[in-house]
């Protein structure tokens, strides 16, 4: 018999987004076996939000009917999910793997093909809303697979999510969720260039931030990074290299839908500046350093 949802979960990657969605599970009741890169890390999560921690994601394959993967990108994905001591490697068949990390697309489907070869089941899952709508339990998921197994998950999504939506087949949760960040980053430099212009022609940056936000002008990322940018805070809510590793992706989608993009593109170009001045690590409203390297380079 399939095991469901409610059995025991296994979470893999407890970093900004992986241990708040992990700390929304346990507080919902799920039996949680967890197992992180750098194991001290996981010991400090159980050790606070009660769980079990396995040696390697092999171990978590074992024990676990559902296992979700939040790490970075789609090779540390293929790793955890279907490397040596891999979930794949001791899974029972009908194991479920969610993955709720921004990869490509086509890394998901050749990911979720060696699954399928092993009897074991996927979704891709990608998040958006950063840290603090991880923490508050109210992200956006975009879910991409099997009606079936979607099904199967919503317990799980419902103690991580607000707004979760089937957007297809698998993959296709990533190709959503890439084209989101793209627009992100994008409104994100124009805000950017906004605040500084506004800055040069004598505008006060508070009345920028309070009167542009109620405007027409407004966007979630205006109001979410002028304040780290005025500040010149970069503390990391969705790191800079993790954003300039989406934006690549979408251009990549892009390009092969051969749908320009130009907007993405020009962040991408501002994302690379900035990660290339030692940024990478930063909150991705460092962009605004890289502003002035990027129109220079354009003159
Ligand atoms: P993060 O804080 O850098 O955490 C990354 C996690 O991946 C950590 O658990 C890290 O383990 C693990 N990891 C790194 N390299 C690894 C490897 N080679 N093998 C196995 N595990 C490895 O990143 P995050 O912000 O949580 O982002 C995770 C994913 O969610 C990314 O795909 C990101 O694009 C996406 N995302 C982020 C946000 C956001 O706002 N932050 C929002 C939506 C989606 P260690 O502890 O050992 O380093």
């Amino acid at each position: 018999m399939e095991r469901s949802a409610n059995d025991r979960v296994g979470f893999c990657g407890l970093g900004i987004m992986g241990s708040r969605m992990a700390a929304n599970l346990a507080r919902a009741g799920f039996d949680l076996t967890v197992w992180n890169r750098t194991r001290s890390t996981a010991e400090a999560w159980a050790a606070e939000h009660g769980a079990q921690v396995a040696e390697t994601p092999a171990q978590v394959g074992e024990r676990c009917g559902v296992v979700i993967t939040m790490v970075v990108d789609g090779a540390q994905v293929e790793q955890v999910l279907t490397g040596t001591d891999g979930v794949a490697d001791s899974a029972a068949p009908g194991t479920l793997c969610i993955d709720m990390s921004t990869i490509a697309p086509a890394d998901t489907r050749r990911i979720g093909k060696r699954l399928a070869a092993r009897g074991l089941r996927m979704l891709d899952a990608p998040v958006s809303g950063s840290s603090p709508k991880a923490e508050d339990g109210t992200l956006t998921i975009m879910v991409g697979g099997e009606t079936e197994e979607f099904e199967r998950a919503q317990p799980l999504f419902a103690a991580i999510g607000q707004l979760i939506v089937h957007v297809g087949a698998l993959g296709q949760g990533e190709a959503l969720k890439l084209i989101n960040n793209a627009l992100a980053a994008a409104n994100t430099t124009a805000a950017a260039e906004g605040l500084l212009l506004a800055q040069k022609i004598g505008l006060d940056p508070g009345q920028f931030e309070q009167v542009i936000g109620a405007g027409s002008g407004a966007s979630a990322m205006l109001a979410m990074k002028a304040g780290p940018m005025r500040r010149r805070d970069y503390e990391p809510l969705f790191k800079l290299d993790h954003m300039l590793k989406d934006v690549r992706l979408c251009l990549e989608q892009a390009e092969q839908a051969g749908i320009p993009f130009e907007s993405a593109d020009y962040a991408g170009e501002v994302l690379g500046a900035a990660s290339d001045k030692g940024f990478g690590e930063q909150d991705f409203a460092a962009l605004i350093e890289a502003l002035d390297t990027v129109a220079d380079r354009r003159t």
